[in-house]
């Protein structure tokens, strides 16, 4: 996972730190230090990457964009220009003498220019001793360097290291930027619009790419609308069987409803000719052919009574009789019953 990313890329993942950054480098007023902080999976290594390699990039493009081509750039990408240091937890915890280290490096004149550039990745994760050692550096700012601290946990940063911090905080990932980053890391185009429905934590969606519980889920989902849809007298049992047996958890009951209403939701889209909206992609022939057979209205009463449903369970409803109230609700309309 280790894909280099343009401007325009990263400009697609976060927006307003970008439009931030790019203000910072056309004014010439670029911070002595960033925490860059946000949930895992959303650009920030990427985009400290990007901002440092436009400081030492020899051919700018727009006043802003590194080149992505010179010699500075090339270096960067491959992690070895001399005036870039990174610093990153050893074992558990970044200890003291690494914070020492990084500033013997920064008393000598920077190798080949006097720019340079430092990156503390989970910086929350600095010893105490650690941290004091980085606030005495912080606080003798030497206008040539930049810091990048990434934290997925600011609050425990100590308060006089996050004043000293301009502070930029990256947002999950929207539905379209998800499914984007997951197809580019190997994820089944097919599968990754239901994964990004389902969270904006790309850590999560590959779990649940891999994990063997979900996908037998969605087969007994898929097999309940069936059920429902062919034979409503039939709900019950497969309810009794094979729902109550995968769903027994709160949290995996709730996960089942929101597959469930997906369905629903995947048929609703495709009678309002947004194909392209379909999170089962991969059952979108059968989803077309059932799409036919039922009504807008009766959808949005079925995708109504799940609503319910989870409200229901949210409050501590016995999730049997949940279940079972659900089901005759959704086989309301139908012309078996
Ligand atoms: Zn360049």
């Amino acid at each position: 996972m280790n894909l280099v990313k343009t401007w325009d890329q990263l400009e697609e993942l976060q927006p307003a730190v970008l439009k931030m950054l790019k203000n910072s480098l056309l004014k010439e007023r670029v911070a002595h230090a960033y925490l860059l902080e946000g949930i895992r999976g959303t650009g920030k290594k990427e985009i400290a990457l990007l901002i440092t390699k436009a400081l030492f990039c020899e051919s700018l493009i727009e006043g802003f964009k590194p080149c992505e081509a010179c010699h500075n750039c090339r270096r960067i990408n491959s992690g070895n220009h001399p005036d870039v240091h990174k610093v990153e937890p050893d074992g558990l915890s970044i200890k003291k003498q690494q914070i020492q280290d990084l500033q013997e490096e920064f008393s000598k004149k920077g190798v080949e220019s006097s720019r340079k550039v430092y990156m503390i990745s989970d910086a929350d994760k600095m010893s105490v001793s650690a941290a004091n050692s980085l606030l005495k550096f912080l606080e003798e700012p030497n206008s040539q360097t930049t810091a990048f601290l990434l934290s997925e946990q600011p609050q425990q940063l100590l308060p006089t290291i996050l004043s000293r911090c301009q502070i930029l905080s990256f947002k999950p990932l929207s539905p379209l930027a998800m499914i984007n980053q997951l197809t580019e890391n190997g994820v089944n185009p097919m599968k990754a619009p239901l994964l990004a429905q389902l969270t904006n934590n790309l850590d999560e969606a590959y779990e649940l790419n891999v994990d063997d519980w979900f996908a037998q889920a969605q087969k007994i989902v898929l097999k309940l609308y069936e059920v429902l849809r062919k034979n409503p007298l039939e709900a019950m049992v497969t309810l009794q069987g094979d729902w109550f047996s995968h769903f027994k958890e709160k949290e995996q009951i709730n996960r089942g409803l929101d597959l469930l209403l997906l369905i629903f939701k995947d048929l609703l889209y495709i009678q309002l000719d947004k194909q392209e909206q379909i999170v089962f992609k991969a059952e979108s022939d059968r989803l077309r052919r059932y799409a036919l057979e039922t009504s807008g209205r009766r959808l949005s009463d079925q995708m109504s009574a799940i609503l319910e449903a989870k409200r229901k369970l949210a409050a501590n409803m016995n999730p049997q009789l949940m279940m079972e109230e659900l089901v005759l609700k959704l086989q309301e309309g139908s012309s078996f019953v």
